[in-house]
């Protein structure tokens, strides 16, 4: 069936697939269909049930379809699906966004404007850098990923890495001119970069953590590095949570890195993914000074027919309500629990690696090289040795993201039950990462 649906998607659809990394190009064999999942688990076409470690790229964190988010969406959607208009329950998903993102005492986010995806949220929070600043370059590093949009498709992580693609085509030379690339993790790069170009850099944007390229975690102290010297030159940051917000924390990786004492504070924020509890539902959100340049108060334009969309503000609010600190706890020690268990499952292989971790998001790196702090880094990997093991996992009912540049996600909802399925698989797994052939 799985087979038959992708022939059959491959005919009306560009590469069968709605978004690429969905096609298994970097591990091979057919994508699972899949047509319903509850709890830890997605089921396929064919009826197969997978221990599912993709949670959507991050939004389902209660597990997937939890039954208060559906009851809210059922609700929600009875009273109608879109009004093209202001409704009572945006305002208070802006209000909890604005009261979640807090660390000692201080809340960076004054105004919210909520978007459909985490493109337009990293797409309108440049403009509006822009157009705060009157300048036009944007800083961004290799092997981060903010959405398809032109100015951003640069090095960006995972989706093209798994494409060997360097960006795009179709992005105009003057739109990518517009962009500098710069490594992670590299302080004196940020500093040349701003000496060289510092009065007309608008913006620099970052993932908070960045885990589109498998998970490499900022260096402790650089994000805020980055801060100083952005500001030292009137340059805007943007702290892109779009992944990493109300999933590592309730008030994302800022707040894990801040909890002692704000040590940088970003002018604009986006989140996507779990603000929107599965629906199509981002946000950016920021200091109001900068904020408040967005039409209508502002001369800067953005609108969204579909922005503040009833049924999708009422999964987020809905899944931000109930993600609770027992829920960040269980994610916490769920990854730890996965994590180790990979590990010792590798190791008794002989098959060297490392787990990359930025609070519950992880990775596997394969090969003996020290963990990586760059996109370069990460590339130099045995990545050929991940689709023998992710394929293992598949057959033993484990669904891994397929490809190694990506994250892994727990849920709320992995319980014992499980994990056991995934500790019962990763042997077989760990044995097929072994025997894996580098290719010639
Ligand atoms: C997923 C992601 C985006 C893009 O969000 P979409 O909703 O897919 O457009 C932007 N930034 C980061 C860090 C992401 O992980």
């Amino acid at each position: 069936m799985n087979e038959e649906l992708f022939e059959r998607a491959q005919r009306s659809i560009p590469g069968g697939v709605n978004s690429p990394v969905r096609a298994f190009g970097s591990v091979g064999g057919t994508p699972r269909f899949l047509v319903r999942a509850a709890g830890p688990y997605v089921v396929d076409s064919e009826g197969a049930e997978y221990v599912d470690l993709v949670a959507s790229w991050g939004p389902a964190i209660l597990g997937h379809a939890h039954p208060e988010v559906v009851r809210a969406v059922q609700r929600a959607a009875e009273q109608g699906l879109s009004f093209g208009a202001s409704t009572p329950a945006e305002t208070e998903l802006a209000e909890l966004i604005i009261e979640r993102v807090a660390a000692a005492g201080t809340r960076p986010v004054e105004r919210v404007r909520l978007v459909s995806t985490g493109t337009e949220a990293t797409m309108t929070a440049i403009r509006l850098a822009r157009g705060a600043t009157g300048r036009d370059l944007l800083v961004k590093f290799s092997g981060h990923y903010h959405g398809h949009s032109d100015a951003l498709l640069a090095e960006a992580g995972s989706g093209v890495a798994t494409l060997a693609l360097p960006g795009s085509a179709g992005v105009p030379a003057a739109v990518a001119a517009n962009t500098l690339v710069l490594p992670y993790n590299d302080v004196a790069a940020v500093e040349a970069a701003f000496a060289e170009h510092g009065d007309s850099i608008a913006a620099v944007i970052l993932e908070a953590a960045a885990a589109n390229m498998g998970v490499v975690p900022p260096a402790p102290g650089f994000n805020a590095e980055v801060h100083r010297i952005a500001r030292e030159h009137g340059a805007l940051v943007i702290l892109d949570e779009v992944l990493t917000g109300f999933r590592v924390g309730g008030a994302g990786w800022w707040g894990l890195e801040n909890s002692d004492g704000a040590e940088y504070t970003p002018d604009l924020f986006t989140f996507g993914k779990v603000v929107g509890g599965g629906m199509p539902l981002a946000a950016l959100g920021g200091r109001a000074e900068v904020m408040e340049l967005l039409a209508p108060r502002g001369p800067v334009y953005q609108a969204g027919t579909l922005s503040g969309n009833p049924v999708a503000v009422a999964a987020g609010l809905t899944t931000l309500r109930l993600a609770d600190d027992a829920v960040y706890s269980h994610l916490d020690a769920t990854a730890d629990r996965i994590a180790d268990a990979v590990s010792a499952a590798l190791s008794l292989e002989g098959v060297a690696h490392g787990i990359q971790r930025a609070g519950s998001l992880f990775s596997v790196v394969f090969g003996d090289a020290p963990a990586p702090t760059d996109y370069a880094a990460v590339k130099r990997q045995e990545a050929w040795r991940y689709p023998p093991f992710f394929h293992a996992m598949l057959r033993q009912g484990v669904s891994l993201p397929p490809s190694v540049y990506e994250a892994w996600f727990v849920t709320a909802a992995h319980d014992d039950a499980a994990l056991q399925r995934i500790d019962a698989a990763l042997p077989h797994a760990a044995r097929a990462a072994a025997e894996a052939v580098a290719p010639e």
